[in-house]
């Protein structure tokens, strides 16, 4: 039987629509968008479109769009840019505890350039409150960056508050919103950010291709030099076929995000009431602000989150722990440590992620999975104590 899917946060299954709206640009319209000939300009006109049509998704300007390679570009791109061109007026950078480590890694590669960065502790749930932002402030805070969902466990960050703190001193707010675009409404200038990453994978796109919004009048200096693509700001040859499949992908999900919620918002909680019910499993995040799919929780009597990920495998659900995994407890998930779980319990995780291809029945399925799963190991736990070390080091380490 094909495994049951539920890893929607890692990424999605290209759109049937998006699939076919793209095919003609790898075979008949391959053109370079910058040739001046036939081929060339019919595919400037579809990157162009395509630019105008995500900035109505997003409620920004076409002009402030710039094509990229994915959330991992985008967040290099405003931290990298930032710090290169405010070096001089301040060298402090505001972030939380709980980024994607596309933005964790570049902070810190900052900090080995000179640069400080107050890292805000979130609450139990994952939130962070402007109260904390506003006392984080300093005379040479340069740019504020925290992210709009989290992608360990779900919980939907106040960034209107917290860009409204951002707005009041000044400073530029960035926010790594790779988990949200598609699946809760997005409006730039609700958000009041002046940069927002997006990831076209997330949302039933094409992999490889994404979105940096920048507001005007600010223009971020490029981070990609050469050919001098994107009006100068990003070089490197338009990915075209994925740039088209991204934008009927993120039309399709504006298009039905009401009822995608309540299809996904049901399921979720269902799951996570039944699986929350199980003796020693604990909901993470935050009940109320989570993202529609994302159920994750923390497991009592497991030593480590792969093992339950790979008995679901073997029983045919594909499911993630929120944690990197190792088998020190030392590499629990940074999420949940920065959450206030102890060491144990970040380390014995589970994320399960629905997407519109789950049925109810796929859930039900999942929840007797979870529940055996829990059982055998629990038992095979306490009669032995379980040798991590050869299995764990398999498996890939926190990159969603
Ligand atoms: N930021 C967050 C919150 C993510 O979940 C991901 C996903 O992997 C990324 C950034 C990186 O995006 P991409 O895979 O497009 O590089």
């Amino acid at each position: 039987m094909k495994p049951i899917y539920m890893d929607h946060s890692a990424t999605t299954r290209l759109s049937d629509q998006a699939l076919e709206a793209m095919l003609p640009y790898f075979t008949e319209e391959y053109g370079n968008p910058s040739a001046v000939y036939e081929y060339g300009k019919n595919a400037k006109n579809a990157v162009e479109k395509c630019r105008n049509r995500i900035a109505k998704c997003l409620g920004a300007l076409s002009t402030e769009i710039y094509f990229t390679s994915g959330g991992t570009e985008s967040d290099n791109w405003v931290i990298r840019s930032i710090c290169r061109e405010k070096r001089e007026k301040g060298k402090h950078i505001i972030s939380t505890e709980i980024e994607h480590n596309a933005v964790r890694r570049t902070l810190e590669q900052m900090e080995e350039d000179g640069f400080e960065v107050t890292y805000l502790k979130p609450d139990a749930r994952g939130q962070i409150t402007p109260e904390q932002l506003e006392e984080a402030i300093r005379e040479d805070t340069i740019l504020i960056t925290i992210m709009y969902a989290n992608n360990v466990v779900g919980t939907i960050l106040d960034i209107p508050a917290l860009s409204a703190v951002a707005r009041k001193h000044r400073i530029l707010f960035h926010t790594d919103a790779v988990q949200a675009v598609g699946h809760i409404p997005i409006n730039v200038r609700k958000l009041g950010v002046d940069f927002l990453s997006v990831s076209a994978h997330k949302f039933n796109g094409p992999k490889g291709v994404g979105i940096l919004f920048c507001k005007i009048p600010y223009r971020i200096k490029p981070l990609l030099t050469g050919g001098g693509q994107e009006k100068e700001y990003r070089s490197g040859t338009e990915n075209v076929p994925g740039i088209v499949g991204m934008t009927v992908a993120l039309e399709e999900h504006m298009a039905h995000l009401e009822e995608n919620t309540e299809y996904l918002t049901r399921m979720r909680d269902h799951l996570i009431r039944e699986v929350g019910a199980i003796p020693g499993v604990h909901l993470t995040g935050d009940p109320e602000h989570r993202l529609p799919g994302f159920c994750s929780f923390v497991m009592e009597g497991i030593s480590h989150s792969v093992l339950l990920v790979n008995k679901l495998n073997e029983m045919g659900i594909c499911v993630s722990s929120g944690s990197a995994c190792s088998a020190s407890s030392k590499e629990a998930s940074h999420v949940l440590l920065a959450l206030g779980y102890e060491k144990q319990l970040a380390s014995a995780s589970l994320r399960v992620t629905l997407g519109m291809d789950n049925t109810e029945e796929d859930v039900e399925t999942a929840i007797q999975a979870i529940r055996t799963a829990l059982d055998v190991l629990r038992n095979e736990q306490a009669s032995r104590p379980p040798r991590l070390e050869g299995r764990v080091a398999e498996m890939a380490g926190e990159r969603d």
